[in-house]
């Protein structure tokens, strides 16, 4: 289907002004040197660097996101950040419902839905996370659990050019196991069966389904040449330049 694979990097809330700023600058180098046509990348870093890392990416084919926004343009609503203000930054992007997000601070895919539509009005794409916890799967609702929160949570004028899709399995963020590949794959297809149905065929082929959790350079081949596999959205390991590149290098991809 000719869909262009995605490197996503989410450094959660790491990195000061020094570290992150080196960080941005080592991926823009390393990422002129690679760089196919097919592939692109990107970073998302907290709020805070936002702005020195798009000063940083200046000139290289890296894209930057946000980790999350509000719904609404500006206000009362002390501690948000909103699409508006991401915008401004030069964010091209914005990760919504991640699992963290979802547990740490009670998001429901309801709210991701709105924060999606608000993020699609002022023109940013939105990364949209979905997952099942390790209960879930081994009550066998991994299924289930993922497609009813892509039913709930991807608004229903998205399409292929503004939305893509993370199935993010919560009990492999950060804890060095993956599921199996005929899992991932399963996971991925449902995934975009759910989409066919809410958003029409045609938008479900051409949309993105990112694979995260412990994706590491040793990993990514086996992960990112699934046939629904379409990038990857890595945390810690897009925390170092050689990881986060290798992962691409590895797969071949990019
Ligand atoms: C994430 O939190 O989005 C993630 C995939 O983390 P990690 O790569 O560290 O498992």
């Amino acid at each position: 289907m000719g869909r262009k694979i995605l490197i996503a990097g989410n450094w959660k809330m790491n990195g000061l002004l020094a570290d992150g700023t080196n960080l941005a600058k080592g991926v823009a180098e390393a990422a002129k040197k690679l760089g196919k046509p097919q592939c692109e990348f990107l970073v998302c870093p907290p709020f805070t660097l936002l702005t020195s890392v798009k000063k940083a990416l200046r000139g290289a084919k890296v894209a930057l996101g946000a980790q999350d926004c509000h719904f609404a343009e500006k206000g009362a609503h002390t501690g948000d950040i909103s699409p508006v203000m991401l915008k401004d930054c030069g964010c091209q992007y914005v990760i919504l419902g991640h699992s963290e997000r979802r547990a740490n601070h009670g998001e429901s895919s309801e709210l991701v839905n709105v924060k999606a539509q608000a993020a699609h009005a002022q023109g940013l794409k939105t990364i949209i996370c979905v997952g099942e916890t390790l209960a879930e799967r081994d009550e066998g609702r991994a299924l289930e659990v993922c497609t009813t929160q892509i039913l709930d949570s991807v608004p229903e004028s998205s399409t292929w050019q503004d939305t893509v899709i993370a199935y993010e399995p919560v009990w492999a963020i950060g804890t060095g196991k993956i599921p199996t590949t005929a899992d991932v794959e399963e996971v991925h297809k449902a995934i975009r069966k759910t989409l066919a149905k809410k958003l029409g065929k045609s938008n479900a082929n051409r949309m993105r389904i990112l694979y995260g959790g412990s994706v590491k350079p040793n990993n990514a081949k086996e992960l990112l040449s699934l046939e629904d596999v379409d990038g990857a959205l890595i945390g810690g390991a897009s925390l170092k330049v050689e990881d986060f590149l290798g992962i691409a290098q590895n797969a071949g991809v990019c």
